[in-house]
């Protein structure tokens, strides 16, 4: 989702007046109508962690329906045609370990777009995108998740942007040598000046730079140093729900002349607060609602 909110400048999709909440048969209509038009991209999706930590990275069986939060079938049903599967893992991992770690993520993706050649194929390219949708299959991309993965070394980055690694999210929940989290107590101002170097690099090797996680001080910093368009690959509004994981307006505002593109995560606690404070407590009950 775009961050500009002018419904003039919204992907047509169909007869549904601005503000009103297509049902049913109709509700369905449109969205097929608008996904006839561009393809669906999800900017961020944890398969591969999944299957590390279940599957020991096992890409086999994943063809069948499964009890995981994707399978190839709910994406084909949901009719993505681009998927960052995200090559994420946890900051708690860092130096060398987040780096092999992180190579392993690579690996599974690889595997997966190989054991199943009819679903998907690696994308690296808006070109490789459309070739993707022109045969039917889910352009399968790659977005490195916090910067511990890089354990501070721009030559790592130089090597994840050659495997075919295109975002970069600056930090996971804990602030890097770098960057400020917006789940961590600051100690950057946002970005260090090295903070603007990587920054830098990351427009020179045509990776994006993801602000997902990020501190709105360090939103900004980046804002500043970048000469491309930003995402945020899995994030809502702070305005609809205060969460820290959440963009505030004066953020998003930024977006426009940025061109950068927010791409709104449903994870329940991030767009519902009455949810949030059902999970943040002893989840003793059931959650209503
Ligand atoms: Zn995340």
């Amino acid at each position: 989702m775009t961050a500009r909110t002018d419904p003039s400048r919204a992907v047509p999709v169909g007869a549904v007046p601005v503000g009103a909440v297509p049902s049913g048969a109709h509700a369905l209509a449109t969205v097929a109508a608008a996904l006839d038009l561009a393809p669906l991209i999800d900017g961020h999706n944890d398969w591969a962690w999944e299957c590390r930590e279940n599957r020991d990275y096992s890409v086999e069986g994943l063809d069948g329906a499964l009890d995981t939060d994707t399978d190839i079938d709910r994406l084909r049903t949901g009719r993505v045609g681009g998927q960052f599967w995200s090559v994420y893992v946890k900051d708690s991992l860092a130096g060398p370990s987040a780096v092999q770690g992180t190579l392993e993520q690579v690996d599974w993706v690889y595997r997966l777009a190989a054991r199943y050649p009819q679903s998907f194929v690696i994308a690296t390219s808006a070109a490789d995108v459309e070739g993707a949708r022109a045969s039917g299959r889910i352009a399968s991309l790659l977005g490195a998740e916090g910067a511990h993965s890089l354990n501070d070394s721009p030559a790592v980055l130089r090597m994840l942007a050659r495997l075919g690694v295109r975002y970069l999210t600056l930090t996971h929940v804990h602030n890097t040598t770098w960057a400020d989290s917006g789940t961590d107590d600051p100690v950057h101002n946002g970005l260090s000046a090295r903070g603007v170097e990587y920054i830098r690099e990351l427009n020179r090797l045509g990776m994006i730079v993801d602000l997902s996680h990020v501190s709105p001080a360090t939103a900004h910093a980046a804002l500043d140093a970048t000469s491309a368009p930003v995402i945020f690959s899995h994030s809502s509004c702070s305005a609809v729900t205060a969460h820290p994981r959440n963009v505030p307006d004066d953020v998003l505002a930024r977006l426009a002349d940025n061109d950068g593109v927010l791409m709104v995560t449903f994870v329940p606690q991030f767009v519902s607060a009455e949810y949030a404070g059902w999970f943040g407590g002893d989840q003793s009950t059931p959650h209503r609602g």
